[in-house]
């Protein structure tokens, strides 16, 4: 049997020995630090619980996905529980931002602060998920052995309304700062 040797044991060198695993290859993770999880590991001090790394659980369609694979589900391993508020901001003393779980409760907030802003927090979303299905759609699990791969009307379409949607930001920023 091939002996494979993995260095890290992140996500990735992990997602990576589990792959290389059920492909029957001999594989050992070696991990410089005490505990596995990379930067996704939690340090602890006086009752307090640090995050070294994630605090949001994005992508959850991508750990599901990885799960799949092996049979499982992410629910087999850790159950999600959604916090409300999801987070907080603490700019100083009274001067906290609390982001609620709901849509809704969000855009009210945004509201609160800046009339007219829910608005363009719904069209940024849009233009997100737009781009966030693009990329996972056509480009991410692409395996890129050959150019051909992306080589198709709606990847190439998709792809420039991606490139320009990320211009535009660029160049409304920029404008934004020779006016400031
Ligand atoms: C401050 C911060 C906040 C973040 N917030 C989020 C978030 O909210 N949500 C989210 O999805 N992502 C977040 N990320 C990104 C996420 O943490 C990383 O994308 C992910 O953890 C990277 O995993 P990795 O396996 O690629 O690398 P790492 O987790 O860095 O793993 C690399 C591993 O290799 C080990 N290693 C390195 N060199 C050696 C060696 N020579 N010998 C042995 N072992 C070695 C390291 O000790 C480590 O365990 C955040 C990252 C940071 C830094």
């Amino acid at each position: 049997m091939s002996k494979v040797t993995v260095i890290g044991s992140g996500f990735s060198g992990l997602a990576s020995a589990s792959f290389l695993a059920q492909q029957g290859l001999d594989v050992t993770v070696f991990e410089k630090n005490a505990e596995v999880g990379g930067r996704a590991r939690v340090f602890r001090e006086d009752g307090f619980v640090f995050d070294m790394g994630p605090s949001w659980y994005w992508m959850p369609d991508v750990f599901e996905k990885y799960f799949n694979q092996f049979g499982k589900s992410a629910k087999d391993f850790y159950d999600l529980k959604k916090l409300d508020p999801g987070f907080q901001i603490i700019y100083g003393e009274n001067d906290v931002l609390t982001i609620p779980a709901s849509m809704k409760a969000l855009m009210d907030e945004f509201e609160r602060i800046e009339k007219g802003s829910s608005k363009q927090l719904e069209k940024f979303l849009k233009e997100a998920e737009f781009k966030y299905n693009v990329g996972m759609k056509e480009l991410v699990y692409k395996p890129a052995y050959s150019w051909f791969e992306f080589a198709n009307l709606e990847v190439l379409s998709g792809v420039l309304k991606v490139m320009f949607l990320v211009q535009l930001v660029l160049m409304c920023e920029s404008t934004l700062r020779m006016n400031a």
